[in-house]
């Protein structure tokens, strides 16, 4: 397994994206043809993975067929340039994630994102018409919830990067500001165990118009040394350094060096 040291990597990494075998737009070797083209050094793949505990919902495929697919890539793209990392974006979810972490330690995975998309069975980032009928009491709950996982999410070793920190604020629905400490617990916990966070770009064309996290926050987490990794969540291989450069720029002015 990939581990991150401070300050973080640089920006001719790209470890957030998604291919068909979740829901990205591209195949896996798509993406590997054109990241090396746009000269990327280190390309990871993650897609989606999760096993709801509360819902008949899981992922399509298996960690066995994407692992192969992905081992034949590296195969057949790696050279001295550019390599071929392969990872997943797992759901954390308190019923299985010790679970099926254990699982996935068969396969030789480089590194693993947790995420949290899910509060029970309420979709945090599906669509904006699950929050807009929502009173703002029942806002709070959803977000207080979801903070609670990030932390035993952050808490979890065996998570390289936690995906897009502060993911509720995605469709400028609720203010982001009113959950700084809960933030603030997180990024506590995480610098404990040395783990790592993402700073992902692709919050910069939602409704919120911002990175996850926000610069606050990412101030934060400079003071107390925790490596950043720059990502795209790319879902389509164009995004793959989609505002790497804005990303960089970000970092640099609240003090990491990248
Ligand atoms: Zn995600
Ligand atoms: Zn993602």
């Amino acid at each position: 397994m990939m581990t991150l040291n401070y300050p973080g990597l640089g920006i001719d990494y790209s470890l957030h994206t998604h291919t068909t075998w979740s829901d990205g737009l591209s195949s896996l070797e798509e993406l590997c043809r054109q990241g090396k083209k746009m000269g990327l050094k280190v390309l990871g793949v993650s897609d989606h993975y999760y096993i709801h505990p509360n819902m008949p919902k899981r992922t399509r495929y298996t960690a066995e067929e994407y692992v192969a697919d992905a081992l034949k890539m590296r195969e057949r793209y790696e050279d001295e340039n550019f390599s071929l990392k392969i990872g997943l974006e797992m759901d954390f979810f308190f019923e299985n994630t010790e679970e099926v972490l254990k699982d996935l330690e068969q396969y030789p995975f480089d590194y693993i994102i947790g995420s949290v998309h899910y509060v029970g069975t309420f979709p945090i980032d599906h669509d904006p018409s699950y929050w807009v009928d929502l009173t703002e009491e029942r806002k709070e709950e959803i977000c207080a919830e979801y903070w609670r996982k990030m932390e035993a999410a952050a808490a979890c070793e065996k998570f390289t990067f936690l995906g897009h920190l502060d993911l509720p604020k995605k469709f400028g629905l609720i203010d982001n500001s009113r959950y700084f400490s809960h933030a603030l617990r997180v990024l506590d916990i995480l610098a404990q165990r040395q783990g790592a966070l993402e700073l992902n770009t692709a919050g910069w064309f939602k409704p919120c118009a911002e990175s996850y996290p926000s610069c606050s926050i990412l101030e934060e987490a400079y003071k107390r040394h925790i490596p950043v990794v720059i990502s795209a969540d790319a879902h389509q291989p164009e995004h793959l350094m989609r505002h790497f450069t804005e990303a960089r720029e970000l970092l640099n002015s609240v003090g990491y060096k990248l």
